[in-house]
């Protein structure tokens, strides 16, 4: 086999494949998924969002979580998309309601991942995201897109880093948003989070056999773009015609 093509960011792949990233809470992965998507021209699907979405319906109109019937119901009838915004991250619709930031709100994490652990939601959502990545040429991030969305990715990333890292981005990130937060407890929620998402019975968090691990703590960003896009590069030429 000869070297890798490897491709100068801002290059078109030869073919559009699909990139999968998952990994734990606060790993970084929105970030990434996004740049990538961006360097490539790709289609940048944040799955996370679409949870968040259902969590969001079910405290809007009042669906209590143990009311499974009723939650699978409202991921049934929501019309979740995504819009790219001119001048910043892509907006999250609901029925037509823009939530991008109410699903970003702490209350909704929260329940963002009991809600994914009902199968009757996962199986409508994993429908949808399969659909919505059907031709190629996306990034897609979330828990379980290599294992159970695209098994069958080219590129497969799982992307982590240490707890307190972690915690450490997420808290930076709410800042940002204006939200306070004792770090500690931001600490403790990831670590509930993922501890949920990983114990589930449905698509549990974990690396596909054939993902690329990244750990992240103390890899610049760009750095682990980088890797990511070079993966790419190698399976783009792997399928070039
Ligand atoms: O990635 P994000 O933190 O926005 O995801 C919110 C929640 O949605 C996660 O804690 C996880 O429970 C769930 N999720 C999932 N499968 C995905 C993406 C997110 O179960 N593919």
């Amino acid at each position: 086999m000869g070297p890798h093509p490897v491709l100068p960011q801002g290059s078109p792949l030869i073919k559009r494949i699909t990139i999968a990233i998952d990994g734990p809470a606060g790993a970084g992965k929105s970030s990434v998924a996004r740049k990538v998507a961006q360097d490539l021209g790709y289609t940048y699907i944040d799955t996370g969002a679409m949870y968040r979405a259902v969590a969001w319906l079910g405290l809007q109109h009042a669906v209590p979580l143990e009311d499974e019937v009723g939650t699978v119901e409202l991921a049934r009838t929501a019309a979740i998309r995504f819009a790219p915004a001119p001048d910043g991250p892509q907006r999250v619709y609901a029925n037509d309601t823009d939530i991008t930031e109410a699903i970003r709100e702490p209350e909704v994490t929260r329940l963002s991942s009991p809600v994914s652990a009902i199968s009757g939601v996962r199986k409508l959502l994993v429908a949808q995201q399969q659909s919505l990545g059907s031709e190629g040429g996306v990034v897609m991030e979330g828990r379980d897109i290599g294992t159970v969305v695209f098994p069958n990715a080219q590129v497969k990333v799982f992307l982590t880093a240490s707890e307190e890292e972690r915690a450490r981005r997420r808290w930076l990130e709410m800042q940002g948003r204006g939200q306070t937060a004792d770090i500690c407890d931001v600490q403790a929620q990831i670590r509930e989070r993922d501890q949920r998402d990983s114990s589930r019975a449905d698509s549990p968090l974990c690396a596909a056999q054939d993902a690329l691990v990244i750990e992240s703590d103390g890899v610049p960003f760009d750095a682990v773009v980088r890797r990511i896009l070079d993966a790419a590069a190698e399976h783009s030429g792997d399928l070039a015609e």
